[in-house]
């Protein structure tokens, strides 16, 4: 008999109230659990990076904090805590873009990125990335120059990143939400650039 053939698995919504609900029952999981991380969830956006970068295309003194502490200057825009305790930014440059991944599962720096898109988690991302970056890139819409150079940088759940983009030409005078509107989560992850065609305020 093929055994995995006739398995039937139920879907992870029932897989997840069956947990809940076992765990509820053995009162290991308490009052309110959930409803607190989707609260949590709810301010885990991409739009907190964003804030992050603009501060720092504007702020020399909030850049060199970004660059040498990111945990800090994160925690100073009021960023931290539960899968950001330790993040660490990475700084493009006209020579160097910044990519990240995690190899291993689906870590980001959830309250400066957000959740993870589903395409980061994919197995052909996470191995595909480290071996054919430009190519990946390509895929995802961004052609670098050939003397740019790309770096991976693996991340885990102990050390998350952020990608620093450059600051593009064009936005003089911008103020910081204009700024932090074209900063994505993609380009926060370093598979896009920021786009002035893009900025909304
Ligand atoms: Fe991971």
């Amino acid at each position: 008999m093929n055994h995995a053939s006739t398995t039937k698995f139920a879907s992870a919504e029932d897989q997840a109230r069956a947990l809940q609900e076992a765990l509820q029952a053995n009162g290991i999981m308490p009052e309110g659990y959930v409803e607190q991380w989707e609260e949590t969830f709810d301010h885990w956006v991409p739009e907190n990076g964003a804030r992050i970068v603009a501060r720092a295309w504007v702020d020399p003194a909030y850049r060199k904090l970004l660059i040498d502490d990111a945990t800090a200057a994160c925690r100073e825009l009021g960023y931290g805590g539960p899968e950001g305790g330790f993040i660490v930014a990475l700084e493009n440059t006209p020579q160097l873009q910044n990519v990240i991944v995690c190899t291993l599962c689906s870590c980001t720096a959830w309250p400066v990125l957000g959740l993870p898109p589903d395409w980061y988690k994919s197995f052909e991302y996470r191995s595909r990335v480290v071996r054919e970056a430009r190519q990946v890139l390509h895929e995802l819409g961004l052609d670098l120059p050939q003397d740019v150079q790309i770096r991976v940088w693996d991340t885990t759940a102990e050390t998350r990143y952020m990608v620093l983009p450059m600051r593009p030409s064009g936005t003089e005078g911008w103020s910081e939400a204009k700024l932090a509107s074209i900063v994505t989560k993609d380009c926060l992850i370093g598979v896009a650039l920021p786009r002035v065609e893009d900025a909304r305020g």
